[in-house]
């Protein structure tokens, strides 16, 4: 997501006449895109605005703040750090290139009826094969670990049709696999549901591939499941993270389903998707015997890819009110415990990786000699094949983080998408 609107906000400037260098020394302006999910993401703010102080003493360089760190601080930030120019929330991405010049504070949200959403040039995606397409903003759930309801606000939906149209606007520029965001897709609501907006998707000529991300548990629907196996189109990948394994953990963190629930519902998924989750390891409260109904959950459930993090405490958050009655959990054993998880899940990994290695696998060629499989694993090759190019890779090896081979057939060539040759008009008053 935060991608996604650094692209929309480098989109609006270029339109303003900035362009882009390659390293902030040589910029008149530095724009830091911030995240506030975890501690240590905002700390990169802190540490990075260190380095510019520098640059605008030296150079007089404008600096500014977007992002959840920028909506969740607002003008505190301002004195914090006075040598910053403005504060821009994602609610205000537009506003980015007046900002630049007059300096300031925009972290207000927007009333749902007001909000619209920025629309993707798609020349920022000419000569690449997969893009993101934002397909809602914002969370109304209330997880009590997580900052994104404080920080982007209430749930707003895209009309469907604008989705629509954004894709094959992609499409025309070669794009072939789109990745459609927002914090909780599965309670899209622009229109049609989300599935019916995946079924108008995959009607787009010319896209091979569809993706999405991210889902929560409780909002998954019959009609959702049935996309994967109707949808030739939709990959069999799906991330539906759960946080934890034991339900007094899940109800701590307000998740609103309990472990039983949520294994009907992957068992409802058809076979051969790779299912992805999240973990959380430490967080208030957590007891040994927590833990181990957490490792129980994890090895009984077959997780393609697991991404795990040690609980931080975020503002404005339920859980940070309760840590003193919960109690937190030591650093020392929430590190022994993400371990433990993730010493788990990469063995698996890593296996699976292996099972694959004689076999051919088909991927989207993202680079020179490397692409993507279709359940989302990074592929190396050797091969002819140009970016854009749907090609077959027989896997030579495998690690822990990729697989290896060599291409050995091209199925679909990425269509030309050359940039059309400017044509000279006049126009003249007769
Ligand atoms: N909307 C998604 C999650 C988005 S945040 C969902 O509901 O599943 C991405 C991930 O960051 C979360 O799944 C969670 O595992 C992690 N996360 C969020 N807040 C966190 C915190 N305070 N400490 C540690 N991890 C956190
Ligand atoms: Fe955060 Fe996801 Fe929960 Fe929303 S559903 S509050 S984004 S963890």
């Amino acid at each position: 997501m935060n991608e996604s609107d650094s692209q929309r906000m480098g989109e609006t400037l270029a339109r303003a006449g900035w362009s882009p260098v390659g390293e902030p020394e040589s910029a008149d302006l530095v724009l830091v895109n911030t995240c506030s999910i975890r501690e240590k993401a905002e700390d990169k703010l802190y540490s990075a605005l260190g380095r510019y102080r520098l640059l605008k003493a030296r150079r007089g360089t404008r600096i500014g703040i977007a992002g959840c760190v920028a909506q969740q601080e607002k003008d505190r930030l301002l004195h914090r750090a006075p040598f910053v120019d403005f504060v821009l929330g994602p609610d205000h991405l537009d506003k980015v290139a007046e900002l630049a010049l007059t300096g300031g504070v925009e972290t207000d949200f927007l009333d749902t009826e007001q909000y619209l959403f920025p629309q993707a040039d798609p020349e920022s995606s000419r000569g690449k094969a997969t893009a993101f397409v934002t397909v809602m903003k914002g969370c109304d759930n209330v997880c009590s670990f997580c900052v994104v309801p404080y920080t982007r606000g209430r749930e707003v939906s895209r009309p469907y049709a604008e989705i629509v149209r954004e894709v094959g606007s992609l499409v025309a520029v070669g794009v072939r696999e789109v990745t459609l965001i927002g914090q909780n897709v599965n309670s899209y609501a622009g229109g049609c549901g989300f599935a019916g907006m995946i079924r108008r998707i995959a009607a787009v000529p010319g896209l091979l591939r569809i993706r999405f991300t991210t889902s929560h548990p409780m909002d998954l629907s019959p009609e959702l499941v049935r996309c994967f196996s109707e949808v030739p189109r939709l990959m069999p990948h799906f991330h539906l993270p759960v946080q934890h394994g034991a339900d007094s953990v899940l109800e701590r963190m307000r998740r609103k389903y309990t472990i039983a629930e949520y294994e009907r519902r992957i068992g409802e998924l058809p076979p051969g998707i790779a299912l992805t989750s999240d973990i959380i390891c430490g967080f208030p409260g957590e007891t040994d015997d927590e833990h181990r109904r957490n490792i129980e959950f994890l090895r009984r459930t077959p997780y393609d890819n697991l991404f795990s993090f040690i609980y931080s405490p975020r503002p404005h958050t339920g859980a940070i009110l309760k840590l003193k009655e919960w109690g937190e959990v030591p650093h020392e054993i929430a590190i022994r415990r993400l371990d433990e998880v993730q010493g788990l899940q990469m063995a698996r990994t890593l296996r699976r990786h292996r099972e694959r290695i004689g076999s051919e696998v088909e991927v989207l060629v993202e680079d020179t000699g490397f692409g993507r499989s279709r359940e989302n694993w990074t592929v190396h090759f050797t091969g002819e094949a140009r970016i854009g190019d749907l090609v077959k890779v027989r896997v030579e090896s495998a690690s822990l983080v990729a697989l290896r081979g060599t291409q050995v057939e091209t199925l679909d060539r990425a269509p030309l998408a050359e940039r059309p040759a400017k044509r000279r008009l006049a126009v003249v008053s007769a």
